[in-house]
């Protein structure tokens, strides 16, 4: 069952163009531990059963190689009891982003669909690496997505289905940044007027916490 919901959130990452080829990947929660995208292997070769359990030391307890990453989506289901799902992908703007290493200023009230009042941009590190790891936990804190230095972004959420939400809005999001970039500076809502959107946010529709 979680094999297959994983399965189709890999295929729809994939159908949104947030991810291609064997970028990204895709986690969720399961039991005492997790299912995880294989690593290095295409979207479109994957099946259900190419999905990877492991365990929290970090070992598979199933067939196939886990996805590099295992480690930070490890670290979120430990440093983030709420998260039920991690979504990691290479999607062109929050991209584009990143490799500027910015962050995201609340230039659109949205941004509190992440969580607060900016998406963090983690500090650089190499790919599947512990420090990639502790980079994206201390860039998430408080937060529901981050960027991730010259690589890509991180979205978590209660579920598959909301961290999918939370990545395509955070795309969006870097989008729309860069195409106000293109034209201007544009201006950022003061820490009053987002604390008013975080409120609303506590019962409006899938972004409830
Ligand atoms: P995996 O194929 O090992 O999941 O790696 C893809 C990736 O995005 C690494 O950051
Ligand atoms: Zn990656």
């Amino acid at each position: 069952m979680s094999r297959e919901a994983l399965l189709n959130c890999a295929l729809a990452l994939q159908a949104l163009g947030l991810n291609q080829g064997t970028s990204g990947n895709a986690s969720v929660r399961q039991g005492d531990g997790f299912l995880i995208t294989p690593s290095g292997m295409p979207i479109d070769e994957m099946n259900a059963n190419s999905m990877v359990g492991m365990n929290m030391y970090g070992e598979a307890i199933s067939a196939g190689k886990p996805s590099s990453e295992w480690r930070f989506h490890r670290d979120i289901y430990q440093a983030m009891p709420e998260v039920g799902a991690v979504i990691h992908t290479h999607s062109m703007f929050a991209t584009t982003l990143a490799c500027l290493r910015k962050d995201i200023p609340p230039f659109h009230y949205m941004i509190a669909v992440a969580g607060s009042d900016s998406i963090r941009c983690a500090d650089y590190a190499l790919f599947g690496t512990q420090s990639l790891s502790d980079n994206a936990i201390e860039a998430l804190r408080e937060r529901r997505a981050c960027l991730l230095a010259n690589h890509g972004m991180i979205a978590v959420g209660k579920t598959l289905q909301q961290g999918l939400e939370i990545a395509k809005e955070v795309e969006t999001l870097c989008e729309q940044y860069w195409r106000a970039l293109q034209i201007g500076e544009p201006p950022i809502l003061s820490t009053q007027e987002m604390q008013d959107v975080l409120e609303q946010f506590k019962d409006y529709g899938n972004w409830k916490k």
